[in-house]
């Protein structure tokens, strides 16, 4: 691959704009993604956080979404923030009725997990490998309920903030070439999330 990778980001819906910003301040050149030949010239793609419904039924309109399930099956580096981390489940539970997956991660997502009195919370997590925590913006977001054998956990709730139920759930998980969150790294300036999927994953 050359030295600088370009990471397309899925940019039917969602927060598209906030990717691409985080993107570009780590020097890369990103590639908005509304047709399959822009999928086409992606070394690594990032399905942002928004309405994965929404995604799901426009990636269909827009023929994007079969290219996407291949081109995730067929090893595309990828990462899913919030509705991202939906959208890559295997397995999804309180999807709209006839909501599909794109699929790629061994996991089972719950969507708009944290119930729907907690709107949004935000917290410190510990994350794999990082030495200082992350803050997480979590909007009406997803957790893991279960991962399959080769899936890494990355993050769960930390025990302190966490809304009633949610202590200990998983938030962040990598299995091979794909990796989620169930929070926003694309929200504020730590950039970490976004360096550890483009050094550890589209790179290696
Ligand atoms: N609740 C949204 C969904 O179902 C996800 C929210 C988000 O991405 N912030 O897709």
């Amino acid at each position: 691959m050359a030295s600088s990778p370009t990471i397309g980001v899925f940019a039917l819906q969602g927060d598209v704009r906030e990717h691409v910003h985080a993107l570009e301040g780590l020097g890369l050149s990103a590639l908005k993604v509304r047709r399959p030949e822009e999928l086409a010239a992606c070394d690594a793609l990032i399905l942002p956080g928004g309405e994965s419904s929404t995604m799901h039924k426009l990636a269909r309109a827009f023929e994007l979404f079969d290219p996407l399930v291949d081109a995730i099956r067929g090893g595309l580096p990828t990462l899913g923030t919030c509705a991202g981390m939906i959208l890559l489940a295997d397995r999804l539970e309180d999807g709209i009725v006839g909501q599909e997956t794109l699929g790629g991660l061994d996991v089972t997502v719950r969507r708009n997990a944290f119930g729907r009195q907690v709107e949004s919370f935000e917290g410190w997590l510990d994350f794999a490998g990082f030495d200082e925590p992350v803050h997480g913006a979590f909007i009406r977001a997803p957790w893991v309920e279960q991962v399959g054998a080769g899936v890494e956990v990355l993050a769960t709730v930390p025990h302190v903030s966490a809304p009633a139920g949610a202590a200990g759930r998983i938030v962040a998980v990598r299995q091979d070439h794909v990796m989620a969150t169930s929070f926003h790294p694309e929200v504020g300036h730590d950039d970490r999330i976004h360096r550890y999927f483009v050094d550890r994953i589209v790179k290696s």
